[in-house]
């Protein structure tokens, strides 16, 4: 039972959960001539025909901190030509290094200060055989802009294919293996795209996010649900059902032109097993190899266990995220240094601002202690945070930059999905207060923040593609999911919200589908469209009024960006927190008990001060600090005058 939990929990990529109802049976979309114990599928054979050369990266940048780059070339019976570089200045050929497969070579070259922005030429030279040539580019840098999330921000998070349908000409490709779209069917495309965000940044602005966070985008010329993302096929190419890249580009630069900043969701961890570089893979050590199919135990108490067995952390490293998602050996320097230059050709060719890491656990962390390392390198105010969907905070805390958790290792992940908090809100307003339990969960959570070098750096959230819809999850009770947006808004971290909790969407998570609902209105045949106010009814436009009015109050008010934090202890369900600086002192009262409760002001004295007045930021009105009444599933956000 406990194995059915946790493969639910993580449940980002996996399609073997489909709701019977939709019909739709995963095993016909199994890779052809596979069977669940015969994983040994992917061998270096060098046998592919090969109808498209590859370049990767396409090309890169004079003037990168660092100036070595790795080329991977891809063709036909390669890997025995002797390789030249032409045509340039200030470009050294260092290594050319050769793997089993012969269709590849991967091409170090070394990028002095004098090289220009130019086309170079690598000249392969075979023995009485042709000459091969191919054009290389080298671009010039953009000036560095300022990028990276700071505590101000505010991210709306959005699934792509859900949201908007802003080009329906690329709905359906006759040569991708998922054909058309069919929003009936949760596990096929439904055809929403960049163009849909693009026409709809506004709305995004309106309701006061300043940062948009797409789950990912890259190709996903998979079978079956391809729409998630998750299971990439070509790192260096948006889904041309999504848009290309030039457009991806496009969308970065129109949102920050409104303010809004971009971040990227990316996967180091595994990748679709219909990638091209699965159909033929470089070296057979590029993932992991099983005897027979073997999953991951997505435990990631392993990582920091001082006890752990190398049976259970070769699981967790090793093991597959799922039959079509390929776990990476990341110890393999070739694909280390393919992932790294990956992100670090997305990060310059599209100035976004962040990349959020889908699976951060699971993959060899020193690894990931380098990519953070190289990426910050050449972008050191870029934002990073990780999927940590872990059971506790130290082990939260463990994969932090500077944590105190007591590890010798600095994982130097300078940011987390604060999955701790969100479980604590989730109980604080489900459950009856006990000694550890109800709301003194979200106190106790809070008072382990000692284990983090900057817990302000945590992105936080209610909910996610993965998750429960927290309107769900809260029985749908409107003053509840208050509660839980105003604890969202004025808690320390960058708040996250998941596209649809302004319009109430429901959804238990199970399958995941059922949580990652069209945005009514992003297609032109829907009949509703609430992307305005006239769409959505009363109980919807109170929702998104009330986030609203609290996503620019803290946004004019640094007070709940960067200001401290300090609480008491609750008592009956009553929680009281502060939120200070030196301009203002902000005064957040939740009721969790199950009846109206009465402050006891005495009890808050070393902030309240002298203080004896207050307005409520939600409704303007002013009030006496001596006569605070709250009823039950309430929160009161009071800033002190
Ligand atoms: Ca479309």
């Amino acid at each position: 039972m406990r194995f059915i939990v946790f493969f639910f929990m993580f449940s980002s990529c996996l399609y073997s959960q489909v709701d019977s109802i939709y019909n739709d049976d995963p095993a016909q979309y199994m890779p052809l001539g596979m069977t669940h114990a015969q994983y040994h599928y992917y061998a270096d054979t060098g046998l592919a025909n090969i109808d498209t050369m590859r370049l990767n990266p396409p090309f890169w940048w004079v003037g990168m901190k660092n100036p070595k780059l790795e080329i991977l070339l891809y063709d036909q019976n390669i890997n025995d030509y002797t390789v030249r570089i032409d045509n340039t200045v200030g470009i050294e050929l260092e290594k050319v290094k050769r793997v089993s497969n012969p269709n590849y070579l991967f091409i170090d070259i070394n990028i002095l200060p004098q090289a220009k922005p130019g086309i170079f030429d690598i000249v392969l030279y075979g023995n009485n055989r042709n000459t091969k040539r191919y054009k290389y580019e080298l671009r010039k840098r953009k000036n560095m802009i300022e990028r990276g999330l700071r505590s101000s921000d505010f991210i709306y998070q959005i699934m792509p294919d859900r949201f908007a349908n802003g080009d329906y000409t690329n709905d359906n490709f006759e040569d991708m293996m998922q054909q058309g779209i069919n929003r009936k069917k949760m596990y096929f495309r439904h055809g929403g795209d960049i163009q849909g965000i693009i026409e709809h940044l506004d709305y995004i602005k309106s309701l006061g996010a300043s940062a948009i966070w797409a789950t990912p985008l890259l190709e996903n010329n998979q079978p079956y649900a391809s729409y998630h993302g998750y299971a990439i096929t070509d790192f260096y190419n948006i889904d041309k059902r999504f848009g290309n890249n030039e457009l991806y580009k496009k969308m970065v630069s129109k949102a920050h032109k409104k303010g809004l900043k971009t971040i990227m969701d990316i996967v180091l961890n595994h990748c679709g097993n219909e990638n091209w570089l699965m159909h033929d893979i470089p070296s057979s050590d590029w993932i992991y190899q099983w005897p027979e199919f073997t999953r991951s135990n997505f435990r990631s108490s392993v990582v920091a266990d001082p006890y752990v067995s190398d049976f259970d952390r070769d699981k967790l490293t090793k093991g597959w995220f799922d039959y079509s998602m390929p776990d990476f050996n990341q110890s393999n320097d070739l694909l280390a240094t393919y992932l790294i230059q990956n992100n670090i050709w997305w990060a310059e060719y599209t100035q976004l601002d962040g990349y959020r890491i889908d699976t951060w656990f699971f993959p060899n962390q020193d690894f990931l202690s380098k990519w953070v390392k190289s990426i910050k390198n050449e972008f050191p105010d870029i934002t990073l945070f990780g999927e940590t969907w872990v059971q506790n905070e130290s082990v939260q805390a463990y994969f932090t930059k500077n944590n105190k958790s007591g590890c010798n290792k600095n994982f130097n992940l300078p940011a987390v999905l604060d999955f701790q908090l969100n479980f604590a809100i989730e109980e604080a307003l489900t459950k009856p207060q006990t000694w550890t339990g109800g709301i003194a969960r979200l106190y106790y959570t809070l008072a382990q923040d000692f284990l983090y070098d900057n817990a302000y750096n945590n992105i936080i959230f209610l909910d996610n593609h993965d998750k429960s819809r927290i309107f769900s999850t809260l029985g749908e009770d409107m003053d509840k999911l208050k509660c839980a947006i105003g604890l969202l808004m004025t808690l320390r971290g960058i708040p996250a919200i998941y596209y649809g909790t302004e319009l109430l969407f429901k959804g238990d998570g199970k399958p995941d589908g059922t949580v990652r609902q069209d945005f009514p209105g992003g297609w032109k045949e829907d009949k509703i469209n609430k992307f305005i106010k006239t769409g959505r009814n009363l109980e919807e436009n109170d929702i998104y009024n009330y986030i609203r009015k609290l996503a620019f109050y803290r946004k004019e008010n640094p007070v709940l960006q960067t200001g401290k934090l300090k609480h008491f202890i609750p008592e009956n369900g009553l929680y009281v927190y502060f939120r200070y600086n030196k301009e203002k002192t902000i005064m957040i009262i939740l009721n969790t008990g199950d009846k109206l409760q009465v402050l006891n002001k005495k009890r808050y004295g070393e902030l309240l001060g002298n203080h004896i007045k207050a307005k409520n930021i939600i409704t303007n009105k002013i009030i006496n600090l001596n006569d605070i009444k709250i009823k039950k599933n309430n929160i009161l956000i009071l800033e002190l005058i």
